[in-house]
């Protein structure tokens, strides 16, 4: 039944309805396929983290107190044998083509065992998210085919993301904000390429890596209007590691720090330059903004599930301690203050949960799944068979008018409110997880006394773990900032955000 334009202006008003309720509309679009594998990838989880994360969890994070040079490649390797590196890399490209939002789902899952573990999964997808969000298609192809062999031979391949620099850490993640970074990362053209000059810092899966999203700059008076994005690969000469940060937590998974001295990166290896951004709808400036808020609007969501899966880890402490301890002559659980503390924290758990479920039906309508998530798109690719990706599609990814085409699809396809709405949301996600993520570890940490903070309970390690998901991905001082930019400021009209 259509609405009558009176009850449509009424659903435009401040807050619009669309804003609040993505799940409403994504319910009759999105494929129902992606129910039944999305429980599928839940039950994998849950087997993973009975065989491997929760035997191996604290003995990593021992391990790498004492020694921080340690690579958990032990780790790693089975998650690549248990083939989560392609897991969420679309058929097309020779992955296992899973449909993304159960990607957060599954990181919730791993989270609740041990966030360093998850992240060693999960930030993979965020130097994958930020190849495909600047849709160069020839590239993604030929890395996603990497990371596919690298599970075929035993040999993880994996991709990092490479944007803070030891001045510039908010200021990077913010496009608004970058202009007034202190920057140092350079990318000077030169005849077949790009010389790459500066530091990162805080990279997560660094020195596991294979393969570095790297995020530059063509000129370090005007950042913001020539990112250079290139895929560099470890080895590369005039590239080198650094240091691997001594942090509080997540100490299983390194930070690392990459130099770059003279490096010299091919034109084959540059997904996005000042070029290719000024040939699209938006200005190049506001292109570089669509492509960070595009990635964040994804990743934010996965660090929202992480602050969600931590959250559900201290509360399943909780209950399982609260059910075998005896406190005043009866069961723990049996003491009103606990049961109300029990249900604060499942409540907690279960909002944190919601939030980034909103935010991934807000990507899969409007953000970057929505190309992978149509219905007839999603089902052709289902039923594509190997040899007809290898002979005929693989090939046509190549083809410098397959990246112009899914640039204006993906990048010029999208309208400024879309990008709003799904950023928005993400930092809603963000903020809410791992706040949740914080609260439920101390709330646990309250309830279990003593015992909470011996390490072989648990808590006492996600609650260092947790803390630093408040920081990374933006940290949540800058997401509210986010959220009002995007969700509120827009119905003010005398608001400026990011004012000078
Ligand atoms: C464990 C870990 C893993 C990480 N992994 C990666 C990775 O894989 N790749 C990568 O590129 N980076 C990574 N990072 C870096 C991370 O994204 C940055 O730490 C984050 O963006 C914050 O930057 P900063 O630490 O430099 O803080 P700063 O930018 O120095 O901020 C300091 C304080 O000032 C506030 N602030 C700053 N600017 C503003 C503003 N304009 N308005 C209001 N408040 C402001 C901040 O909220 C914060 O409270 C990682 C960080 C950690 C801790």
């Amino acid at each position: 039944m259509a609405l009558s334009q009176e009850f449509r202006v009424l659903l435009e008003r401040e807050p619009k309805f669309i804003d609040i309720m993505c799940s409403l509309e994504a319910t009759a679009k999105q494929p129902k396929g992606m129910i039944n594998e999305t429980k599928e990838v839940v039950a994998i989880a849950r087997k993973f983290n009975d065989e491997v994360v929760r035997p191996y969890a604290l003995e990593l994070d021992r391990k790498r107190t004492e020694d921080p040079e340690f690579l958990p490649w032990e780790f790693v390797k089975k998650a690549n044998e248990w083939g989560f590196y392609s897991m969420w890399i679309p058929k097309i490209f020779g992955g296992k083509g899973y449909c993304m939002p159960s990607m957060s789902y599954f990181i919730e899952e791993i989270g609740s065992a041990c966030l360093s573990m998850a992240n060693l999964i999960g930030v993979h997808y965020l130097g994958f998210a930020t190849l495909t969000a600047t849709w160069n298609m020839r590239l993604v192809n030929r890395l996603a085919r990497k990371v596919v062999k690298g599970e075929k031979t035993g040999d993880p391949c994996l991709i990092s993301l490479a944007i803070t620099e030891p001045g510039a850490g908010t200021d990077v993640e913010e496009s608004e904000l970058v202009d007034r970074g202190k920057i140092t990362g350079h990318a000077e053209k030169v005849k077949g390429g790009y010389v790459v000059n500066g530091r990162k810092v805080f990279i997560s899966n660094g020195h596991l890596s294979a393969w570095h999203m790297l995020v530059v700059y063509g000129d370090l008076k005007r950042p913001s209007d020539t990112y250079v994005v290139l895929a560099v690969p470890t080895g590369a000469k005039g590239f080198s590691f650094g240091r691997q940060e001594h942090k509080m937590g997540q100490k299983g998974c390194p930070a690392s720090e990459l130099i770059f001295e003279d490096c010299f990166i091919p034109d084959e290896l540059v997904a996005m330059d000042e070029g290719q951004s000024r040939g699209l709808f938006r200005s190049a400036r506001e292109t570089n903004m669509q492509i960070i808020d595009y990635v964040v609007s994804v990743t934010r969501a996965g660090v929202g599930a992480f602050g969600t899966g931590v959250a559900r880890g201290a509360f399943e402490e909780a209950l399982k301690f609260a059910g075998e301890t005896e406190v005043d002559g009866k069961p723990l659980i049996n003491h009103e203050w606990a049961q109300c503390m029990l249900a604060e924290m499942y409540k907690n758990v279960t909002i944190a949960r919601l939030c980034y479920v909103e935010t991934n039906y807000a990507n899969g309508m409007y953000g970057i799944f929505k190309t992978l998530q149509m219905k007839p798109l999603y089902y052709y690719a289902k039923m594509l068979p190997k040899f007809y990706i290898d002979l005929v599609i693989a090939p046509m990814m190549n083809k410098n008018w397959m990246t112009k085409l899914m640039r204006k699809i993906g990048l010029d396809g999208q309208k400024d409110e879309e990008i709003h709405r799904t950023s928005g949301w993400a930092s809603i996600a963000k903020v809410v997880g791992t706040d949740m993520g914080i609260r439920n570890c101390q709330l646990a940490l309250e309830l279990m006394g003593q015992a909470g903070l011996r390490q072989d309970k648990v808590v006492e390690k996600h609650l260092r773990d947790s803390k630093l998901l408040q920081i990374y991905e933006g940290t949540n001082q800058l997401n509210h900032l986010n959220i009002f930019k995007c969700l509120i400021a827009r119905s003010c009209p005398r608001a400026v955000v990011f004012d000078e």
